[in-house]
């Protein structure tokens, strides 16, 4: 019997975390890279902007990469494009809506002119490296995402990207699961890799359309007020619906946030959205407009501290002072690990006097993706050979794994991955196939990738904060010069915390003495005794560990 050739999957992210995702699909020493996005920093990484997967692997075998299949254009997917691309330059494929979106990104890291983007359209097919890759629709909280079926030697791997299964989509555009039935009653699906953000959750998930609705009530009944809505700027179905409700109830519409100018001109570019030309009015210009003749879209519905609605919130806005009589629509949900900053945004919106409509309290958000209803049905039609949950925390992995052998796939045939596991199909079946890094790269501005050690060190000086001593020595003499100086700061409050610098001050002058007098002149020597002497004393008196900076000058 002839033996086919090996394929592998590796998973660079998104598995046991919401965000990075990233996998690679690989047969015959060839790479197709699927989707590469950021995941956002969460409280334990002080002063980190964003965290890439670790790329280490992929830049290492640049050659073998034949392209990036991007299933969406949410940042979870293609935000990372530019670090990746930078040292593997290759094609890359998707919507050209998430092309889109991709330039804008890569305009702003000087990538744009030197990337080919690959354009494809709904159901067409291309040849990537070793693979055939089927681009199916599917409905997602941004327009046009796609499920990708990889056709390799093992049979048709499908991915199902980000999705829902929205009947009365606003764009009209379903998920194809007409398409995905036929390849599974015809070729058969070897390996289903599907979505589990809302695998926890029972039911169904609501029809975007429904939003619309609730939105056109909340216009009409706050006729004199101005609106303010955020939503994510890249969901242009729910900027379509919010401004159908302006336009409907007689308003103007002024975009706020770059990140929503931007991706309402592209989608506007491409016929995705629809409003007319004068419906619009510059931000600059609003201030000439009645209140109840003018809504306002914005990003910053996460709480993002530098976006538009936190500047609102915090009275930092250049362009709209938040006052008594305004509506603000938070149209959106908190990712997890932004609740704390939604919240703070929203009260800062209420102090100012306006009224706050959020989830909690109408109708305003539907989620774009799968609960267990829709995630059943995929699994029913898709009846994959083999089941491997992606993109999601690692509980919604495990409840999805579940229930596709509810559904019918055999235990064996389902693998419970996480960040970094690397799968094999053969025709001996599918397992385990070693490791690849899933090491988490943090970007902080422009320096860069910071290390696991820098997040310590300001994790540390958070909590305990940090106490630096100055000892002065001349070598020669084997003498301290002067007295030990000891700053701290942010360990504790100034008035009380003398005796305790004194008490410091004293044990470490003595400790050096004695060291001297050992004959231990060297720097690191007497930096070993101060540490330790500070150390051991600071613990003693306040029970806390510090950051404590030694400084040895020699004189
Ligand atoms: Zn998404
Ligand atoms: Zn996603």
């Amino acid at each position: 019997m002839r033996v086919a050739e090996r394929v592998q999957v590796s998973f660079l992210g998104g598995l046991g975390e919401i965000g990075r995702n990233c996998a690679v699909v690989e047969q015959g020493g060839r790479l197709v890279v699927l989707d590469c996005g950021v995941m956002f920093p969460n409280a334990e990484m002080p002063g980190v902007d964003l965290v890439l997967p670790d790329f280490g692997w992929l830049v290492e075998r640049a050659a073998d990469v034949d392209g990036i299949v991007l299933t969406h254009g949410h940042e979870d997917h293609v935000g990372a494009l530019a670090y990746l691309l930078r040292d593997v330059p290759v094609p890359i494929y998707g919507s050209p809506f998430t092309l889109g979106i991709a330039r804008n990104r890569l305009e702003e890291a000087n990538l744009a002119s030197s990337t080919q983007f690959m354009s494809v359209a709904d159901g067409e097919r291309r040849t990537i490296g070793p693979f055939d890759v089927e681009f199916i629709p599917v409905t997602h909280s941004v327009p046009y995402g796609f499920a990708l079926a990889f056709h390799t030697a093992q049979g048709v791997i499908l991915h199902t990207g980000d999705f829902k299964l929205d009947l009365n989509p606003v764009d009209g555009r379903r998920t194809d699961l007409a398409r995905i039935g036929q390849i599974a009653s015809t070729d058969g699906i070897r390996l289903l890799l599907a979505d589990s953000t809302n695998a926890e959750e029972p039911g169904y998930t609501g029809s975007e359309s429904s939003i619309g609705a609730s939105l056109r009530m909340i216009f009409s009944t706050h006729r004199k007020s101005r609106i303010i809505v955020a939503c994510f700027a890249s969901h242009i179905h729910r900027v379509q619906q919010v401004a159908d409700a302006a336009v409907t109830s007689g308003r103007r519409i002024a975009l706020l946030g770059r990140s929503m100018v931007k991706n309402v001109a592209v989608a506007r570019e491409l016929g995705l959205l629809k409003v007319a030309d004068h419906a619009f009015v510059e931000i600059e210009k609003i201030g000439g407009i009645d209140p109840g003749q003018l809504c306002i879209i914005s990003t910053g519905s996460q709480g993002e501290p530098m976006a538009a609605l936190s500047l609102m919130a915090g009275g930092e806005s250049r362009w709209l002072d938040v006052t008594e009589g305004d509506v603000v629509v938070l149209s959106s949900h908190a990712i997890p690990g932004n609740e704390w900053a939604v919240a703070k945004v929203m009260d800062g919106l209420a102090r100012k006097g306006a009224e706050v409509v959020h989830a909690g309290t109408a109708h305003v958000h539907e989620s774009g993706h799968a609960r267990q209803g829709e995630l059943s049905t995929m699994l029913s039609i898709a009846k994959p050979k083999s089941f491997v949950p992606v993109h999601g925390e690692y509980r919604h992995l495990l409840r999805h794994s579940r229930l596709a052998i509810e559904m019918g796939v055999a235990a064996s045939e389902v693998l419970v991955c996480e960040d970094g596991d690397v799968i094999a199909l053969s025709d001996e079946g599918i397992d385990f196939d070693g490791e690849v890094s899933s090491s988490y790269v943090f970007v902080d501005g422009l320096a860069g990738d910071v290390g696991i050690g820098v997040l310590r060190d300001r994790r540390v000086l958070a909590e305990e904060g940090i106490v630096v001593t100055v000892v002065t020595v001349d070598r020669k003499r084997g003498e301290l010069v002067g007295e030990p100086e000891i700053v701290s700061r942010g360990f504790l409050s100034e008035p009380g915390h003398e005796d305790v610098a004194d008490e410091v001050r004293t044990a470490v002058q003595k400790a050096v003495e004695v060291g001297l007098g050992e004959g231990k002149r060297d720097q690191e020597a007497i930096r070993r005794i101060v540490r330790r002497t500070v150390g051991r004393l600071v613990n003693e008196r306040t029970r806390r560990r510090p950051m404590i900076v030694v400084v040895v000058v020699e004189v």
